[in-house]
């Protein structure tokens, strides 16, 4: 990758550990941490965020939010808005996960109006983007990366505070990862359609996309040394530190 890009590890530890052993595994992350240019993030549950920015303070590490609700605040029994992820110190937040958008019934518009009030509350945007199993063996993953981008972003959006990941659904907790070469290609097509969603021919060379989906120590340095992969939005290996800074070891 051109050495403008900013590589960026991001650890998404979905609904796993308590708030102790968050704490415990920031410590290691902390302790275990390789020199790296890497931006290195880390997303636990909600109720670790403040605790963990207590441990991650004058870190390397920053913190992210898993999603946030798409209203700014109000009657939405169990949810969390963009601006309390902040104030617990996020810094960062994954929207549009696959598992949100499949247990939780995420549409693309959902997914635009959470984007563009977590970049108004100042959080950088992980957005997920990536085809299912059927999608990829009819051979239509390219269309679906399309219409997955173009039913979102817009030139309203700041391509500044954006990362996308390419998280092919069949990848995710599988064990099956993508090849380097699959990975690339889309990464690929992704930077197209941003240049196309945002009319011109720059913005997508700038614009960090990560891979996501079984990264693990043994495979993340063939994917990391693509030319379009900057990183990697990693989820079962980032609940083991050791591993988890073995990835980021692999990120220069
Ligand atoms: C994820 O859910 O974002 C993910 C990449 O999970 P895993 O690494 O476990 O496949």
């Amino acid at each position: 990758m051109p050495t403008t890009r900013t590589p960026i590890i991001a650890g998404n530890w979905k609904m796993n550990s308590g708030i102790k052993e968050g704490i415990q595994r920031c410590q290691e992350i902390v302790k275990h941490l390789p020199e790296t240019q890497a931006e290195v993030v880390v997303c636990p549950p909600f109720p670790h965020l403040y605790p963990l920015s207590e441990v991650l303070k004058n870190t390397n590490v920053m913190l992210g939010a898993q999603t946030v609700h798409k209203k700014a605040s109000g009657a939405y029994t169990g949810d969390v808005g963009a601006f309390m992820v902040v104030e617990a110190g996020a810094r960062w937040v994954i929207i549009g996960h696959s598992e949100r958008r499949q247990y939780y019934g995420e549409t693309g518009a959902d997914i635009r109006e959470k984007i563009l009030l977590a970049q108004n509350n100042g959080l950088t945007v992980i957005f997920c983007v990536g085809e299912r199993l059927e999608e990829r063996e009819s051979n239509v993953y390219l269309d679906v990366i399309t219409r997955q981008m173009n039913e979102v972003l817009d030139p309203s959006i700041n391509f500044d505070q954006l990362v996308i990941a390419y998280e092919p659904v069949w990848s995710i907790g599988t064990g099956k990862t993508a090849s380097p070469e699959q990975a690339n290609e889309v990464h690929m097509h992704i930077r197209q359609c941003i240049n196309n969603i945002n009319g011109d021919k720059t913005t997508g060379e700038k614009i960090r996309v990560i891979y996501g989906g079984s990264m693990k120590p043994e495979n993340a340095a063939e994917l990391l040394a693509q030319s379009d992969i900057d990183g990697g939005l990693i989820g079962g290996a980032s609940l083991d530190a050791k591993d988890f800074c073995r990835i980021i070891s692999h990120a220069n």
